[in-house]
């Protein structure tokens, strides 16, 4: 049996693992490269083995990152079972069709500049034609229900606690004689994220795949997100300005949007309404809404003794249409608009950034992470000046950074995972995490007491485990 990792190394973006067993191929996750346009368009456009021999996908969740190429495999020829838990499966349906929208809309745009300079147009990394092929192959699995996935590989998922439907992997492989156990994190979560289940514990492995996204960084407790939130809405209330938080429209909006609702109904701060304005993050609330098997008991006990909608209050409201959208900019505040994109590099929060900027009474809201060379990442690090659509603007809106509502475990919180695990693996390869990130963590990880073989993978070579 072998191991080859063809993404998520020395980073957290395109997350693929393939596995060899018994001469079947079989793939964990398949995400789209993010970062330096041209680099990750490269590497998204070919796969550095052959898609049509992949045997079939084990998806940890939805998330782009670990998802995005899956229309990708099915262009080059995939035609095998992608194993997921149902949640996964119906976030996957409008993330997939909205990253082809997006890859169809960007290659517009750069065909328009190409067709001025008398160059060949390009075809966008797949279409909505791919995206659309590549759902029936989905067959969807309950967490802790085990399933034969190639010859000799049986998979079972546990919650990892990251984002609705998320798993840890588990793969018991048996291969001439032999067997082994092998887990892999997926992204981890943490423990009291709003809405879901915390990270499940799994035991008994000989290998560890894990993900160091904060291998060396902590956050604040989660316990602490409605004080700091309270604190922060009341004050902007007071000066009567708008509330814009840039999210990501998977996860971080119905956690944001489930506080909120908390503070409304406690009275903890005063009443003012709600937008929700992203398409995609109003159709995977929907989505949300139909899996409440993957609820922690606060988000059930609201749902089943309350019979009320955690993503629903009469101050929220969700919009889908672009006038609407527009409309809002002419409103006068308080209010709260959450939309996307998360890092503020496209999308509708565009608008609002632009509408907002200049006036000292607004606040923007950090709630999630933001890479470098993005608008997200600048407003963090408190320019004075920003571009928005290709124009300066000053800033005169106040930045508040919330880490709190990171969706992925700390290095405290990964180092408590990884060594509640009961015996240690015998081999752990640390993957999914900047260098600065992983290094660190893998060396805190060999500290720890069996934990003999700690590594960070090269990008492309095979393990035999
Ligand atoms: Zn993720």
């Amino acid at each position: 049996m072998k191991i080859t990792f063809w993404g998520a190394v020395g980073g957290t973006t395109g997350t693929r693992t393939l596995l060899e067993v018994r001469g079947r191929k079989m793939l964990l996750d398949c995400g789209l490269f993010q970062g330096r346009r041209e680099e990750a368009e490269a590497k998204n456009r070919r796969f550095p083995f052959a898609a049509d021999e992949v045997d079939c996908v084990v998806l940890s969740h939805a998330h782009i990152d670990h998802s995005g190429n899956l229309p990708g495999l099915v262009r080059d020829g995939f035609r095998g079972s992608i194993h997921a838990t149902r949640a996964t499966i119906d976030l996957c349906d409008p993330m997939l069709r909205d990253s082809a929208h997006i890859q169809e809309r960007d290659v517009e745009f750069v065909n328009k500049r190409r067709a001025r300079k008398k160059q060949k147009p390009k075809e966008p990394i797949y279409t909505e034609a791919h995206a659309e092929q590549t759902q029936p192959l989905f067959v969807g699995h309950d967490y802790h229900r085990p399933f034969d996935v190639i010859p000799g590989v049986r998979a079972t998922f546990f919650d990892a606690g990251h984002i609705l439907g998320s798993a840890i992997t588990v793969l018991e492989i048996e291969e001439g004689g032999r067997r082994l156990r092998l887990g892999f994190t997926g992204d981890l979560g943490r423990p009291d994220l709003p809405i879901i289940r915390d990270p499940e514990t799994v035991e008994g492995l000989e290998v560890l795949i894990t993900e160091s996204t904060y291998g060396n960084r902590l956050h604040e407790e989660t316990g602490e997100i409605p004080d700091l939130m309270a604190g922060l809405l009341n004050r902007v209330h007071a000066r009567g300005g708008k509330v814009i938080i840039p999210a990501f429209a998977v996860g971080r909006t119905q956690e944001i949007v489930s506080v909120l609702k908390d503070l409304f109904s406690s009275q903890r701060v005063p009443r003012m309404p709600v937008y929700v304005d992203s398409p995609l993050a109003v159709n995977v609330t929907d989505v949300f809404r139909r899996h409440p098997e993957c609820f922690d008991e606060d988000a059930l006990a609201l749902l089943n003794e309350e019979h009320t909608d955690p993503f629903g209050f009469r101050l929220m409201h969700y919009v889908r249409d672009v006038e609407e959208s527009k409309a809002l900019n002419t409103k006068d505040g308080p209010m709260i608009i959450i939309s996307a994109s998360g890092m503020c590099e496209a999308g509708r929060i565009l608008h609002h950034l632009r509408n907002n900027i200049e006036d000292p009474r607004a606040l923007i809201l950090v709630v999630g992470f933001m890479a470098e060379n993005t608008l997200g990442r600048k407003l963090v690090e408190g320019w004075d000046e920003v571009r928005i659509f290709g124009e300066e603007f000053p800033r005169q809106a106040e930045v508040a950074v919330l880490n709190a509502f990171s969706a992925h475990a700390d290095r405290n919180e990964l180092l408590a995972w990884t060594t509640g695990l009961g015996p240690p693996p015998q081999r752990c390869f640390v993957v999914h995490g900047e260098t600065d990130q992983a290094e660190a963590f893998a060396a805190r990880l060999s500290e720890q007491k069996g934990f003999d073989d700690v590594r960070i993978p090269e990008l492309g070579r095979a393990y035999t485990l």
